[in-house]
């Protein structure tokens, strides 16, 4: 198969099934073509493969990529077309995949389900009644349904994971700071993190390969050398140690999610490896501790958007004030309001010690849970999500709902670990995640668990 053939067949893909699942804000047909005839031209010419040599690829819309329009699904980008590529994608050129186009999302990546998109809502592939999940729905839709090889996401909060959940495919957040984050518009800087969205394992260890490494241009990169994941996918967990948090198999979490992560432990156990419960005693305060550090970073990070320097400029302005006013109360969407409120309050003189500070500390907290547990065991396991893909319109009136959906995923942004989703049965016909969580730059041990257990 040629380069060409591939992106054709990606295309004809998304033209037969994207109009149900609408994964795709843009498709770059043009530019993925002319990728493709350079790629195979180069391999007629004797070049080396990259090592994703002509795959299609979709990107998630908060990265940016030069002459493609970015807008992470906001009003007010629908006209911002980037003059430079994300670190993110300069690597994926290196590799030599084609990104076939970008991807939708809830609005600035916050949310769990895609209906905070300002432009329409992608449907599960598995039942286009349901949610695929957010942030980065499209991400997990687009690969589930078979249009692109594989997909970047952004997690800052569970945003990769949760969707590659509901949506049945593997999902992975690196350690913070294994992959550079310049390029992908902030959200909450001390969270997020790029990733791969794939069809399986060791789909992700190459497009982690490709993706992780020091990048002087993001001041939180981190500065270590990059193991060979490919390698590690050796099937082996002889021995491996388990702690399965009982925190995470609590109250909340549907008896069917339980029951398929507890029969992925027995597949892990005949393969040798032992699994003992735990206590996250800290696991509980988790979500409020990342509501008030996401949306605090999410409000000063949003102050850019001022109608001058990125996107869409109100018309008819009165004065200066009156133009910053008008472009944000239009440009942005409801909940991207919501967030801005809450992080400026928290945030504000008076109350910073009592929600910021405060949280600031309880964050230090759960870290703490993990170092301790890390000091007995290998990995951690639980489940994705406390349920399965819910049901669109659901919990759209229900922000509170919505937020507790990440709490088995925020702890681990807080700590800034490693984790990925891996498919592990079905509940009720929609697909369950299995969560593995390592060390800090341990995505080595992660892949090969989640590989063996595949
Ligand atoms: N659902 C979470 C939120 O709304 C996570 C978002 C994310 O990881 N980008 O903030």
């Amino acid at each position: 198969l040629s380069v060409t053939d591939l992106v054709d067949q990606s295309l004809a893909k998304i033209g037969d099934v994207d109009s149900k699942v609408r994964a795709f804000l843009r498709v770059d047909e043009e530019g993925a073509r002319r990728t493709a005839r350079e790629l195979d031209d180069q391999l007629a010419f004797g070049g080396d493969r990259g090592l994703l040599f002509g795959l299609p690829a979709g990107i998630k819309d908060n990265i940016v990529t030069e002459g493609i329009t970015t807008t992470c699904a906001s009003r007010f980008l629908e006209n911002y077309d980037p003059i430079y590529d994300a670190t993110v994608i300069k690597k994926l050129k290196q590799a030599q995949s084609v990104t076939i186009g970008k991807l939708n999302m809830d609005e600035f990546a916050m949310g769990g389900s895609n209906e905070n998109s300002a432009y329409h809502v992608t449907t599960n592939p598995w039942n286009p009644e349901y949610v695929p999940g957010g942030s980065s729905g499209g991400s997990a839709a687009s690969v589930a349904a078979g249009e692109v090889y594989f997909s970047l996401g952004s997690d800052t909060g569970g945003s990769i994971r949760q969707p590659a959940s509901y949506c049945g495919v593997v999902g992975l957040k690196p350690t913070y700071g294994l992959v550079s984050r310049f390029g992908l518009v902030a959200f909450a800087s001390s969270l997020d993190q790029i990733g791969p969205l794939t069809k399986n394992v060791e789909d992700a260890a190459y497009v982690l390969q490709a993706i992780a490494g020091h990048d002087p241009q993001d001041s939180t990169s981190a500065n270590v050398s990059i193991p060979d994941y490919i390698g590690a996918l050796s099937g082996d967990v002889k021995g491996l140690r388990i702690a399965v948090p009982k925190e995470y198999m609590g109250q909340g979490v549907d008896p069917a999610v339980k029951d398929s992560v507890l029969s992925a432990l027995k597949v892990l156990e005949g393969l040798g490896a032992v699994w003992e419960e735990v206590s996250m005693p800290h696991t509980e305060y988790a979500v409020a501790t990342y509501y008030l550090i996401a949306s605090s970073e999410a409000s000063s990070n949003l102050a850019r958007f001022d109608g001058v320097r990125y996107g869409v400029r109100a018309s008819d302005p009165d004065n200066l004030l009156d133009l910053y006013v008008k472009s944000r109360s239009q440009g942005f969407g409801p909940e991207v309001k919501r967030r801005i409120m809450l992080g400026t309050y928290a945030l504000s003189s008076g109350y910073y010690d009592a929600y910021y500070l405060k949280a600031q500390k309880v964050r230090t907290l759960i870290k703490q849970d993990f170092d301790n547990v890390f000091q007995n065991y290998d990995v951690i396991i639980g489940p994705t999500a406390p349920t399965t893909a819910f049901k669109i319109g659901e919990q759209v009136g229900d922000p509170l709902t919505m937020y507790l959906n990440d709490i088995l995923t925020i702890p681990v942004n807080l700590a800034g670990v490693p984790a990925i989703s891996v498919p592990c049965g079905l509940a009720e016909g929609m697909p369950v995640g299995l969560q593995i969580i390592g060390k800090a730059l341990d995505e080595a041990t992660v892949l090969r668990v989640a590989h063996a257990f595949e």
